[in-house]
């Protein structure tokens, strides 16, 4: 269960007060703030605090005195601009300030992302919960034959329940022994800082999460995309639909540009070029590698 019932009520009555305010409001992003979105069977992700808007982008590139909003169109043009040109530090003006629990394997590949603010859930004050990430069936599959870091289809029937069993089971075992090291039974019981590290890696840790908007761009570029693995692939989902009502016309830029768009090398462009001039391009008269090749077609596939 992602949220307890106390958990729960907390939350109610943080979103029950408001106050006034002369700072820059997203009416977007009211409505998520603190609101928990589930991910994964256990995690969440939740807005704790955000500062700016679509138009604090435009303030810090006009280095305005005032709101720096001319018009919706004229913002929205200047936003695609600087997205276009990688003039990247009026989105920095932004910040959001997220609450994840997620497990200890995603956060090991989200960790990677240097340039935000983490706190997270001490394991050595704190006994953690016997919450440990099972996939669903349909996402228990094969290793890709295509792709080392990758997977192929579901596995299926006995095979598949066998995996689960195996999960459920070594997760628990683990946790069982986790909680009679820590028991303190009349005597003292082994430190918790010590205890954890029996834990199997998909345990849920929490941290809270505090990242500008250029960089959380980056994370979601890369996280959001279907080369990602799916376990942190839904988080960056999940944040996505966040951030498009938050700064619905950078989020649109941002989709435009970063994820619509594509990386072409010189020779991709040369062969692009040569393609529209009505020349019939192969793999071998391309200059570029059998993988390169590929992913261009896929690129141009769509
Ligand atoms: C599909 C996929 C597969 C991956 N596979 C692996 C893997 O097999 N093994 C592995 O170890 N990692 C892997 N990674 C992690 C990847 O290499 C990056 O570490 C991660 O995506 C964070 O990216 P970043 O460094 O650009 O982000 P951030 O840390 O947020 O940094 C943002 C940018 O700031 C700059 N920057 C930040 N810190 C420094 C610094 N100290 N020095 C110089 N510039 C800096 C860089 O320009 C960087 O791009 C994978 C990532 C993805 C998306």
């Amino acid at each position: 269960m992602p949220l307890s019932p106390e958990q729960k009520q907390e939350i109610e009555e943080q979103r029950s007060t408001s106050q006034p305010t002369l700072r820059a409001v997203s009416p977007g992003m009211e409505k998520h703030l603190y609101t928990a979105h589930e991910v994964l069977d256990h995690g969440f992700v939740r807005v704790i605090d955000y500062m700016g808007d679509d138009a604090a982008i435009c303030q810090a590139a006009r280095v305005s005195y005032g709101k720096g909003t001319k018009s919706v169109q004229n913002d929205e043009g200047l936003i695609r601009y600087l997205m276009r040109h990688w003039h990247s530090t009026p989105f920095e003006m932004c910040e959001i300030k997220l609450h994840v629990k997620l497990p200890v394997f995603v956060a090991r590949q989200w960790i990677r992302h240097r340039t935000a603010n983490v706190n997270e859930y001490s394991a050595r004050y704190s006994i953690l919960d016997r919450e440990f990430y099972i996939p669903a069936p349909e996402h228990i599959a094969a290793q890709s034959v295509v792709n080392n870091q990758g997977r192929g289809a579901a596995l299926q029937g006995e095979e598949a329940a066998r995996v689960l069993e195996i999960l459920k089971a070594d997760s628990n075992r683990c946790y069982d022994n986790y909680e009679a090291m820590i028991s303190d039974d009349g005597q003292q019981g082994l430190a918790r800082e010590l205890a954890r590290m029996n834990l199997p890696a998909n345990v849920y840790t929490q941290w809270y999460w505090k990242v500008d908007l250029h960089n959380l761009f980056h994370f979601l570029r890369l996280r959001a995309d279907h080369h990602a693995q799916y376990e942190i692939r839904v988080y960056a989902d999940a944040i996505c639909k966040v951030v498009a009502d938050w700064v619905p016309a950078a989020y649109g830029a941002f989709e435009d540009y970063r994820l619509g768009g594509a990386n072409l090398s010189g020779r991709a462009m040369d062969c692009i070029r040569r393609m529209l001039k009505g020349e019939e391009v192969t793999q071998e008269t391309s200059g570029m590698s059998k993988g390169e090749w590929r992913e261009f077609e896929a690129e141009l596939r769509g």
